[in-house]
């Protein structure tokens, strides 16, 4: 186990052994014999002071990877074994050091038991990778149907050390685990080989850092940065789009990586062919790789992310309020997060157990919200019913005027009630092009203007859909 340095402080040595034992060997039964090996065996216990059990390991490199993933498991159980027990710092301390236990560089200490922190995964490339999420980890990520094969395409990458498809393109809606995905293969490929260069940023950040090169005429610099990276990760692509000169910079930074045989990873809300604004080689290189999409959350997925979640959090939600919870925020894995976490701090405010009803009072608005979000399908029953048309006749091609009004209707309505963009429209209205349901939308504007009555039930419609 790792080793507890005599140090005479507050609780006696021997007390502080016998815990750091039994949290090693509960740690051991854990995480298996290999990653107890490489992470826990070099840990040294330093003393307990003030509540805080002081521990040390001999790189910065092993104190991020031990706080990314072993940090509040270490306090779970140091505070099973004693209760006074709030927080538990891990700090670097050089194996040279050791001998003559000189203090510790305070600069690289980090509470680690505080919970939900960004928290910088390393040295390498500080200066240009945004932080990762400590708890956006490839075990932390629950697996489902709508995810499994996103998450094996980014294990893939994750554990490869050739390039196998380039780009990795992620998509899908927001809160689906597009980000934890790009920084769980961060983190997984800094823990396996720290001299390979990760870099993980915002669309967004990449762009800013772009147009500030070009302000300080540094483009030089900034090309060069990101030629030297071995994978390069860019969330949220959706933001580039539009920006020309940022577009054009980031394909020849993309080309030059590609060509060096380096690994790129990508994410957007959309699919490449969806992206609005996208110029057209850029949209073509970004489908070339291979393009993983996360699909909206079933119930059992929803289900296994809570039980997950409170398990991670140490509390005891009864099986009723998760149930309850699955079914009815059913928006993405933030709400889903978010209503949990409100729940466990309400409950714990209060000081009573989590019920239904309680829970039906804590994120009434969150209810509220998930309750009005409408589908395209409910979208094309409604307004098909309301004009007596078939279901069928939304994706047919018939164009007879009878048909194809209430199905501009139905595209208006889509474009309006739901955040889908117009080739995801047309793609629901029986493959149609996006141009179609521009101009759909378009119509009805139009004829809203001058038929009262078009108007009129255009907006019962809507409330219906919205009540
Ligand atoms: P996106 O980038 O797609 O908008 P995020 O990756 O930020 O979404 O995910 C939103 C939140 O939901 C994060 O806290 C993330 O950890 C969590 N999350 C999403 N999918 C999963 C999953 N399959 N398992 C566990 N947590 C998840
Ligand atoms: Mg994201």
């Amino acid at each position: 186990m790792g080793a507890v340095e005599k140090m005479g402080t507050g609780t006696t040595d021997n007390l502080v052994d016998e815990q750091w034992a039994s949290v090693c060997s509960r740690l051991r039964m854990e995480i298996g014999e290999a990653a107890y090996q490489s992470w826990v065996k070099p840990m040294t216990v330093r003393g307990v002071r003030d509540g805080q059990v002081r521990i040390s390991v001999p790189t910065r490199f092993m104190r991020d990877w031990v706080v990314a993933h072993y940090a509040d498991r270490l306090f779970t159980l140091w505070n099973g074994e004693d209760a006074a027990i709030r927080a538990v710092d891990v700090f670097v301390q050089p194996e040279r050091y050791q001998e003559t236990s000189a203090p510790p560089d305070e600069k690289d200490s980090a509470a680690a038991a505080r919970p939900a922190t960004a928290y910088n995964g390393g040295r390498y490339n500080d200066d240009l990778s945004a932080p990762l999420d400590r708890r956006f980890t490839f075990e932390n990520f629950v697996v489902g149907k709508p995810n499994e094969f996103a998450y094996a395409a980014a294990h893939r990458v994750a554990e490869a050390t050739t390039v196998l498809f380039n780009p990795l393109f992620l998509y899908g809606g927001v809160g689906l685990g597009k980000t934890h995905l790009m920084h769980a293969i961060a983190w997984h490929i800094r823990a396996a080989d720290p001299s390979r260069t990760v870099v993980y940023l915002s669309a967004e950040k990449f762009m800013y850092r772009f147009i500030r090169a070009l302000r300080e005429k540094n483009t030089m610099d900034f090309k060069d940065q990101f030629r030297s990276v071995d994978v390069l990760m860019i969330d949220d692509v959706q933001f580039i789009s539009g920006k020309d000169s940022t577009q054009e910079e980031f394909f020849h930074t993309f080309n030059a990586l590609v060509d060096q045989g380096r690994q790129i990873v990508i994410s957007a809300d959309k699919s490449p062919s969806d992206l609005e604004g996208m110029e057209e080689r850029l949209r073509s290189r970004l489908s070339c790789g291979l393009v993983g999409d996360i699909h909206a959350t079933t119930y059992e997925l929803r289900l296994g992310i809570l039980q997950s979640k409170a398990e991670q959090m140490g509390v005891e939600v009864p099986g009723k309020v998760m149930e309850f919870l699955a079914h009815k925020i059913t928006a993405n894995v933030r709400e889903l997060e978010g209503a949990l976490n409100r729940i466990v701090a309400h409950a714990q405010l209060v000081g009573r157990s989590i019920s239904v009803e309680t829970t039906q009072e804590v994120i009434h608005d969150l209810l509220r919200a998930n309750d009005r979000r409408v589908t395209i399908e409910e979208i094309q029953k409604r307004v098909a019913s309301h004009f007596n048309i078939r279901l069928s006749d939304m994706h047919s091609a018939r164009r007879a005027r009878s048909v194809a009004r209430p199905r501009q209707v139905a595209m208006y309505l889509a474009k309006q009630l739901t955040s889908r963009s117009l080739p995801e429209i047309g793609r629901k209205f029986g493959g149609r092009d996006h141009t179609t349901v521009m101009h759909a939308v378009r119509k009805v504007d139009e004829l809203r203007e001058y038929d009262s009555g078009f108007a009129e039930d255009v907006e019962l419609l809507r409330r219906m859909l919205e009540g």
